[in-house]
């Protein structure tokens, strides 16, 4: 979110003074890298699926857009698809996305259990009515995105620095810069808070309270039994996805209620065989055979009042804007978010309209819900 809104700053307005506070230039802890890089088309709200839009164009021309000397980033887009399988009770809210998406010039499909298990036999399974495909859905390599906005907004003149910013200083409802850890004061008119899911932390150091809290989220590779080539990634009715790799690796992962609020990236092999493994062979028993290889954990940033991002300038400090609270869907948005930020700052009229999860809602506490009920 940093990085993209720096360049997105720097392409609308070349001679602009921009940093970006970094504290650890490896990003071995950032959501970003640690993220599934899914792509997807399919969400119930107007915004989201317009940043989506956004996103696919935007990730078309990427490579060229970010080429720096000799180096191209290569996101390498994979549209695999994502097909996401719907019962009874997930019914309503996947016809009204369906509708929504397709009105908006999306192509989506809804497929019947039968088609699913015709044009895809290894998902084939008992306990769903049918689900929505995208084609256009699919993965992309978050690491080449990430370097691709670093060093191109690099190369416009952002100047990127290696420290901790500490605070936010205010006065009098208006931002006045950053303090960092190896004792710099940075002055600033505008501060961007795109601290991922530390982001709290950092806007309680100025009495503003964010309802993000970091989640830990573990994904898990698999190796199994299943020909992963061809294959859309699957989304089943409670929450758990698969997505394909490569061979026969697959990749899975799943919210819970009962994720730990935490700033810890333990690996929890555990957790795998008690609750995931046995809900993938339930609902899709070619799973049943397979070795569990590895995987990692990340952390969400998840918004308590609507899982939806905070994009905008907080109304009661001017000058202090927020691309906070992603909620599992944040590596897609960097793009519009990035662009929309940038607009916002420099006094544009924005590309896309994101009003309504502009931070007002959040002192309004008027939750902008997805319609699905569930973080993905
Ligand atoms: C396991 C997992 C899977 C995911 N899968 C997907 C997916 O498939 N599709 C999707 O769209 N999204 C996905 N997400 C969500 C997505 O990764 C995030 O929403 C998004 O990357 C957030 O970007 P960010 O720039 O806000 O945060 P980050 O990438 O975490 O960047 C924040 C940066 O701020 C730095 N920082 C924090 N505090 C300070 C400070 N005080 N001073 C200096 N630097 C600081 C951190 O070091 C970090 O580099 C996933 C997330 C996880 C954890």
């Amino acid at each position: 979110m940093g990085a993209a809104t720096a360049y997105h700053l720097l392409a609308y307005h070349p001679r602009l003074a921009v940093g970006v506070v970094e504290r650890d230039p490896s990003y071995r802890h950032s959501s970003t890298v640690l993220s599934d890089g899914n792509v997807r088309i399919q969400f119930n709200l107007e915004e989201n699926i317009r940043m989506s839009q956004y996103a696919m164009s935007a990730l078309d021309d990427f490579g060229d857009r970010m080429t720096v000397g000799g180096w191209r980033p290569e996101p390498s887009p994979r549209k695999q698809g994502n097909l996401f399988l719907t019962d009874a009770g997930g019914q309503a809210a996947a016809e009204q996305g369906l509708a929504k998406q397709r009105a908006l010039g999306c192509e989506v499909e809804w497929l019947e259990r039968g088609e699913i298990a015709e044009r895809f036999p290894a998902y084939a399974g008992a306990n769903y009515l049918g689900g929505t495909f995208g084609p256009d859905d699919g993965s992309v390599d978050p690491n080449a995105v990430l370097l691709g906005y670093v060093r191109r907004s690099r190369a416009d003149g952002a100047v990127f620095i290696h420290a901790t910013a500490t605070a936010v200083s205010a006065k009098r409802g208006k931002v006045l810069g950053v303090e960092l850890d190896d004792g710099r004061s940075l002055s600033a008119p505008i501060v961007v808070n795109a601290a991922g899911a530390w982001c709290a932390e950092l806007a309680r150091t100025i009495g503003v309270d964010l309802p993000v809290e970091p989640v830990m989220r573990t994904v898990y590779t698999m190796d199994t039994e299943v020909d992963a080539v061809g294959l859309p990634s699957v989304f089943l009715p409670s929450g758990l996805y698969v997505i394909p790799e490569h061979g026969r690796r697959f990749v899975c992962g799943w919210s819970q209620p009962d994720d730990p609020v935490t700033f810890d990236f333990t690996f929890n092999r555990e957790r795998f065989f008690d609750l995931f493994w046995p809900e993938l062979g339930r609902q899709l028993p070619v799973f049943e055979a397979l070795h569990l290889a590895g995987g990692w954990t990340g952390l969400y940033e998840v918004n308590r009042l609507d899982e939806n991002g905070i994009i905008g300038e907080w109304p009661e400090v001017a000058g202090f804007f927020l691309a906070n609270g992603f909620s599992g869907h944040g590596f897609q948005q960097c793009h519009a978010v990035g662009r929309h930020l940038a607009e916002l700052i420099l006094g544009r009229v924005p590309s896309l309209d994101l009003l309504r999860l502009s931070p007002q809602r959040v002192l309004d506490h008027q939750p902008v819900y997805e319609n699905t009920g569930r973080i993905i």
